[in-house]
This record gives C-alpha cells, sequence and structure tokens, in this order.
C-alpha cells in the first residue's frame, strides 16, 4: 500500500520548466501546486544511475532532503532499439550544453544509418519517484512504443517529440497537442479512457497510488 501525499504544495525536483508546467497541470486537479527545485535555489544533483529509476530516485531523494518536504522527480527520455536503447537516459545530453534537439535528433538518425538496421523500434520512459524526508519513497514507470521517423515532423512538442510516432497513430508526439499526447487527463481516472504517452502512464499509476483516498 503506497503512502498517501498530504499538504497542498508538491516539489517538483527538476530545473526543467517544460516539464514542471506538465507536472503542474496534472497535480492542479487535486489541489497541490508545483514548487519547483530553481524556485526553491536547489542545486542539481548529478545524475550517476545506470537506470531511469535510479536517476528519480536520487534526484527526488536530494530535494526531499533539502526542503524537508516530499518531493517528485521525473527522469525520462528517448530509447531506439538498433541503437540498444540509446540515447535513453543521456537523452539530455545528447542535446549538449545548448539543449540542441534539432542536433540530438540529427545525431540519433546517422548513428541508425550507420547500424544499417531496418530496425525503427522507439519508446519514450518516464519514470516518477516521490520521496519523503525520512528516506520512504515510491517509483511509478509509464513506457509508450513507436517507431523512429525521419525527417522530424511538427513543432507543437519538445525534445524528440517530432522524430517519434507511437504506435497506431499517424502523427508523431511534434504533430499531436498535448491534449492528444497524453490522451489523458487527471478528470479521466476511474474512467476507461487509457493514457498514451510516457509521463500520462506513470502520472496515473502515481495518481492512483499517491494522491487518490479509495
Ligand atoms: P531528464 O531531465 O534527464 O529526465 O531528461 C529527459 C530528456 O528526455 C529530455 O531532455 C528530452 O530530451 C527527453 N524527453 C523526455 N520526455 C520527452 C517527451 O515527452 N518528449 C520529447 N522528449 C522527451
Amino acid at each position: 500500500m503506497a503512502r498517501k501525499l498530504t499538504g497542498d504544495i508538491l516539489v517538483v525536483a527538476s530545473h526543467n520548466q517544460g516539464k514542471v508546467r506538465e507536472i503542474n497541470d496534472l497535480i492542479a486537479p487535486f489541489g497541490l501546486k508545483a514548487k519547483s527545485a530553481s524556485e526553491l535555489n536547489l542545486s542539481e544533483p548529478e545524475e550517476t544511475g545506470k537506470t531511469f529509476e535510479d536517476n528519480a530516485l536520487l534526484k527526488a531523494q536530494a530535494a526531499s532532503k533539502a526542503t524537508l518536504l516530499p518531493a517528485l522527480a521525473d527522469d525520462s527520455g528517448f530509447c531506439v532499439s538498433a541503437l540498444e536503447g540509446a540515447p535513453g537516459i543521456y537523452s539530455a545530453r545528447w542535446a549538449g550544453e545548448d539543449k540542441d534537439f534539432a542536433r540530438a535528433m540529427r545525431n540519433v538518425h546517422e548513428k541508425l544509418c550507420e547500424t544499417e538496421s531496418t530496425d525503427k523500434k522507439a519508446s519514450f520512459v518516464a519514470c516518477l519517484c516521490l520521496a519523503w524526508p525520512d528516506g520512504h519513497y515510491e517509483i511509478f514507470r509509464g513506457e509508450v512504443l513507436g517507431n523512429f521517423v525521419w525527417p522530424p515532423r511538427g513543432e507543437k512538442g519538445f525534445g524528440y517529440d517530432p522524430v517519434f510516432l507511437p504506435e497506431g497513430f499517424d502523427k508523431t508526439f511534434g504533430e499531436m497537442t498535448s491534449d492528444e499526447k497524453h490522451g489523458w487527463k487527471p478528470s479521466d481516472l476511474g474512467g476507461s479512457r487509457q493514457p498514451l504517452s510516457h509521463r500520462a502512464k506513470a502520472f496515473k499509476l502515481f495518481a492512483e497510488a499517491c494522491l487518490l483516498d479509495y
């Protein structure tokens, strides 16, 4: 049985404004407001983990220890089968200091061409970790399967969205609105609608375990 989250402020252990905005939109219906690591002047721990779970845990625990409040961290990335899961946990790093995702996507394309593989399978993964100051934590993982497409399509998303075509769809994440990409909203909890994006899938598990009282 997961520990329930109480209170109205949730520390979000991220300096990435896009991520904090997406999480804030998701927690707002539960009466929670996100306070980001930047607002709280928290330093960014080095992501030394070998998995998404490890990195989400170390970010959430660092923020929770520093603030003495429960903290939520998201570690996510884009994984390409023919590249043995790369860029994976290094997805942000492939874009370099200047966060140039056009270059990161080109890099994936060039590395795929070098393999001469016809396998275009790819996925997005998101791990959410909620950590408490006493060391307790919960981890939730969401994954969406699809294919790498080249050239990039769509201007709506961020990061690797324009080169990811989710299975069963003819629009890339970059061509979808945020509602289409997540495919689900907190108000769908308890209903039959299922989330599409990795983050919405992980968030649904988190909300069911830690935000809802059954
Ligand atoms: P993190 O801050 O180490 O978790 O970095 C995650 C990186 O994965 C981001 O910088 C993006 O490049 C990529 N990523 C994660 N989720 C998404 C998504 O929903 N769309 C596009 N790129 C994503």
